[in-house]
């Protein structure tokens, strides 16, 4: 609206203005002059005119509206052109118009017509140009319609009133009024300009920031990535590409709310920025990751020391309000030139070796090194290979004796899942247990071996146990007891005969959502045991944390109990803490009578191990059961 309103003016008092000196210069035998008013009221309709031809012009929604703003467009020209010899003194009244005057405004509404017919296609170079003749020669047919004085002006002196211009003064008014119109019009562009090029700098900025910890963000990495390492390059500079992740931030924000989250990343932004020299460049990458880059190392070692200064950085615990948080992060390491040449590669490998840290536990740096993408690769492949897992029936249960210590009775089985893989034959749950849990397809599988070993142990003729392996992941979902219920209930298994072994294989996230499923779980009479107690890093807080029903003991502290007496102790305590919980205490991997009869005195329940025998199949099951029956009978 505002550009329409500029050209119209620019338009209209130029066109007025040229018709206005076109006739004050015409050699006449009587001297002219102009009526003030009346000639400014023809400017006036010449703006209102163009202005409502042109915007009805660009009106989408009527049918050939660009067709009739061009009419109204040429009949405005043509009117001002009458208009403004009328108001000419000596001129002709409207009613000895000539008769060329009627045929002038028909040759300009036609030419209007066709030249603003061009409007929707202004953007092409020939709609341009023939809307421009057009328009040209639409402008030309205002003179056709001037009619010659009939009178000379000092004839009509008399009438003339005190607001008449001589042909000289007038001609300078117009130019005066189309100079201004001008005027104001580039201003207005100027303005204009300047207001779209500051919004567009603002937004490029915003655009390079982020808006949280104002770093540059990761738009910014990309755009000077080249100049750092040229300057690096250029120097003979190493260059370190340092990712820091941070491990757990989303069970920050879960535990503590996203304000606390918010003041971790803002925090960590000032440790970083108000402790790493000027020339170390530091942006916040994604959600919870910053990228470090430092082009003024001279060797390798140098590198791996910045690294090392940006963990004691990142590992600085952060006040909030009575709050201490300790933050812990993955730290990937890539240098220029050794690891790649470009920034892009550079920060891809990064990436992949902090991944690689989370993965073994986190909290520590990783360099790159050759074949991680492989290994990546390889992940990937398996991972998909797993999706297909459940659907051709390559999984399959093994189950697994658990005897109380004393006696050695059976008390249940434990199912393990096997896969077998079409063409690299078994893969160890190991290997492919902790992909299905980084890709979320651990859920499918969980759910799989659920059902598949409820089913087989509904069949079994002795009352017992069946405890099932359970990712954190399976506990944080909201649909998970549904899913236990509705397997209980389509299975006919019984609830309380079934255990689950939640493994700290991967960091409880949600504490919240875990906790609530543990305590429905046991409303229905499903118990929940903690495997792999002392394998993780925070074990006892996990006990604390949720009311477990059973205590699994790492088989790594069984395997050296014979030989380190850190693991003796640590069972003894663990079987202290279960004692003092009042829930019982089972040992895995028991492999020697030695074991055994340590496990035994030390006071400890239960226990699982090949000393008990290797895994059975569901039919070396039904086989050993039906004979026990013989037997019996
Ligand atoms: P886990 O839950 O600790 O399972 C016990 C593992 O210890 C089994 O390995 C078993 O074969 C092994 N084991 C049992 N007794 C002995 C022994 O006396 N000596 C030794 N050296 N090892 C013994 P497996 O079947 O390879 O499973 C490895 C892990 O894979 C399991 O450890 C569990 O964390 C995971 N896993 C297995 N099945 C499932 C499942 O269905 N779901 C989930 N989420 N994880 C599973
Ligand atoms: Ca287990
Ligand atoms: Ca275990």
């Amino acid at each position: 609206m505002v550009w329409l309103v500029w050209s119209c003016l620019v338009g209209a008092s130029s066109i007025w203005a040229a018709h206005v000196v076109a006739l004050s210069a015409r050699e006449l035998p009587v001297d002219t002059g102009f009526r003030l008013q009346a000639t400014l009221l023809a400017l006036a309709v010449t703006f209102i005119g163009m202005f409502a031809g042109f915007a009805l012009s660009t009106k989408r929604n009527i049918r050939l509206a660009p067709e009739f703003g061009g009419i109204v467009f040429g009949l405005t020209l043509v009117s001002m052109g009458l208009a403004t010899s009328m108001a000419q003194a000596g001129a002709p009244t409207a009613g000895a118009l000539p008769s060329v005057s009627l045929w002038s405004l028909l040759l300009g509404a036609c030419l209007g017509a066709i030249a603003l017919s061009f409007v929707p296609q202004l953007r092409a170079p020939r709609a341009l140009a023939s809307a421009t003749a057009f328009l040209f020669l639409a402008t030309m047919t205002l003179h056709l319609s001037v009619p010659a004085p009939i009178a000379p002006a000092a004839q009509v002196g008399s009438q003339q009133s005190p607001l008449s211009l001589s042909d000289g003064q007038m001609m300078m008014v117009a130019l005066v009024i189309c100079a201004m119109a001008v005027l104001f019009a580039a201003t207005g562009c100027l303005l204009d300009r300047q207001r779209k090029l500051a919004a567009r700098r603002a937004y490029s900025h915003l655009s390079l920031q982020d808006s949280l910890t104002h770093l540059p963000n990761r738009h910014y990495v990309q755009k000077i990535a080249t100049e750092l390492l040229e300057r690096a390059d250029h120097q003979g500079n190493a260059c370190a590409v340092v990712l820091i992740s941070l491990d757990q931030f989303k069970a920050i924000n879960d535990l503590h709310g996203y304000r606390v989250g918010d003041t971790v990343l803002c925090s960590m932004a000032k440790t970083l920025t108000d402790n790493l020299g000027d020339t170390v460049f530091i942006s916040r990458f994604y959600g919870d990751e910053f990228l470090v880059i430092n082009p003024e190392l001279e060797t390798i070692d140098e590198a791996v020391e910045f690294a090392r200064l940006v963990r004691s950085l990142a590992r600085r615990p952060i006040q909030w309000h009575s709050y201490r948080l300790s933050i812990r992060s993955s730290i990937g390491l890539a240098v220029f030139p050794r690891d790649g040449n470009d920034l892009t590669k550079l920060v891809q490998r990064a990436n992949l070796a902090a991944k690689q840290a989370k993965s073994i536990g986190g909290n520590l740096i990783q360099p790159y090194v050759t074949g991680m993408e492989e290994a990546n690769r390889w992940e990937a492949g398996l991972a998909s290979d797993l999706r297909n897992a459940t659907l051709e029936n390559q999984l399959s249960l093994v189950f697994q004796k658990q005897n109380l210590a004393r006696t050695g009775d059976l008390i249940g089985y434990e199912a393990l899942v096997r896969w077998r893989h079409a063409e690299r034959g078994p893969i160890a749950p190991e290997d492919f247990i902790p992909i299905a849990e980084r890709s979320g397809i651990i859920l499918d599988i969980g759910n799989w071996v659920l059902e598949a070993a409820c089913c087989e142990a509904v069949t079994w003729a002795a009352p017992v146990t069946l405890s099932v392996n359970a990712s954190p992941l399976q506990f944080s979902r909201s649909d998970f007891v549904g899913l236990v219920s509705t397997v209980l209930v389509r299975t006919g298994f019984p609830a309380d005969r079934l255990e689950i072994e939640l493994t700290e294989s991967t960091p409880i996230e949600d504490h919240e959502r875990v906790h609530e499923t543990i305590l429905s779980l046991r409303k229905m009479g499903v118990r929940v045991a903690m495997d792999d107690f002392g394998k993780g890093y925070s074990s006892l807080n996990t006990l604390q944390a949720f009311p477990f029903d059973k205590i699994k003991v790492d088989r790594a502290f069984t395997r050296s109990l014979e030989t380190d007496p850190h693991a003796r102790a640590i069972l003894r305590s663990a079987i202290l803490l279960g004692h003092s919980f009042g829930i019982p205490v089972i040992a895995e991997g028991v492999e020697t009578e030695r074991q055994l009869q340590f496990l035994q005195e030390a006071g400890c329940q239960q226990v699982q191990g090949f000393l008990f025998g290797k895994h059975l199949l569901p039919s070396q099951i039904k086989k050993k059961q039906s004979r026990l029956r013989q037997t019996g009978t």
